[in-house]
């Protein structure tokens, strides 16, 4: 405990487009929230044989061939944007996921503060901002040398491309909680996993503006019991901060400071370093959330009780899936 690092990478400013949500400022906003005494690292990017664990070998050749051919700006998809050093962006920010479950592994809570962002990336095509799924490519090369891996996903949207990527296997235990009825739709209750994979993904979908209350609700009685049951090699977390009340996207009523007892929960449950990789955030608070998650990394500290209880659908929500799960 107390040991952290964080990766930031120049290059990730090679993906830009200024007038667009995901634009390299929001990450300089971000990164204003690492103290000063956190020392920085930058990254390799991933090798190609990394990516293509999870990603199909055709789409990547698609991809960089559509980014080399980019004269300024190109479009995926009327969200998901591309410039002509986009793909070589996507190596750096998916080799920073990796080097700070590498840093995890060795023993320091690592935050990776890179972009573009990843957890909506399929294995065979592009999707909401995300080229490469960072977070995905990081976990199956950890699976490498570990045998279980744990991530939770408290990005607003549901990481489709995570889920996806493991939702037939046992050694990853993906939790994700989210605004429900929103993009990208998926991410209902009763997405579980899939053979050996069976009660492996854990959704938990909440209203919009749902607060600190809901979200430790969902964390005490889901994802923490979870994670302790499944005693994870290695924990990831899918760092999205647009769940933030001031965020342009996302509709939740999150304050910087609830970062704090949300990242000390999975600190204590996991009982391994945790590995951050930055998702969303787009908000004007975003470096504010990001100096709590760091003092939450850097200091021990108890988590209170939040002042105001969660709401009924909430908790009706939560104990479904505690019994679904067969959590105590
Ligand atoms: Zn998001």
């Amino acid at each position: 405990m107390g040991r952290c690092c964080a990766i930031i990478d120049p290059i990730c400013a090679e993906h830009d487009n200024p007038s667009h949500p995901e634009c390299n400022a929001r990450l300089v906003n971000a990164c204003s929230g690492i103290p000063r005494d956190i020392s920085l690292l930058a990254p390799e990017p991933a090798l190609r044989e990394d990516v293509e664990r999870v990603h199909d070998p055709g789409y990547l050749v698609w991809l960089e061939q559509r980014c080399a051919a980019t004269a300024t700006l190109g479009w995926l998809d009327s969200d998901t944007y591309i410039t002509r050093r986009s793909f070589n962006a996507a190596l750096y920010a998916a080799g920073g996921a990796i080097a700070a479950v590498e840093r995890s592994i060795k023993g320091e809570h690592c935050f990776a503060l890179v972009r573009p962002p990843g957890h909506h990336a399929e294995c065979d095509r592009a999707l909401g901002f995300c080229l490469v799924n960072n977070v995905a490519v990081a976990a199956k090369k950890a699976l490498e040398q570990v045998d279980t891996i744990a991530i939770v996903d408290w990005d607003v949207h549901h990481g489709n491309g995570t889920q996806n990527s493991f939702y037939g296997t046992d050694r990853v235990l993906y939790c994700s909680v989210h605004q429900e009825h929103f993009f990208p739709y998926s991410g209902t209750t009763d997405e579980v996993g899939r053979g050996n994979g069976k009660g492996y993904t854990i959704n938990a979908p909440l209203q919009a503006g749902s607060t600190i209350a809901d979200y430790q609700c969902v964390f005490s009685d889901i994802f923490v019991p979870a994670i302790e049951r499944f005693s994870p090699d290695v924990m990831i977390v899918s760092a999205g901060q647009d769940i933030l009340f001031d965020d342009p996207i996302g509709r939740m009523n999150i304050l910087p400071q609830d970062f704090e007892p949300l990242t000390r929960m999975l600190v204590h449950a996991a009982r391994v370093p945790l590995a951050l990789v930055l998702e969303g955030g787009y908000s004007p608070s975003h470096g504010a959330a990001v100096r709590h998650i760091f003092a939450a990394l850097s200091s021990e500290g108890k988590v209170n009780a939040p002042g105001i209880p969660p709401t009924e659908r909430t908790q009706t929500m939560v104990s479904r899936l505690k019994s679904a799960h067969r959590l105590p």
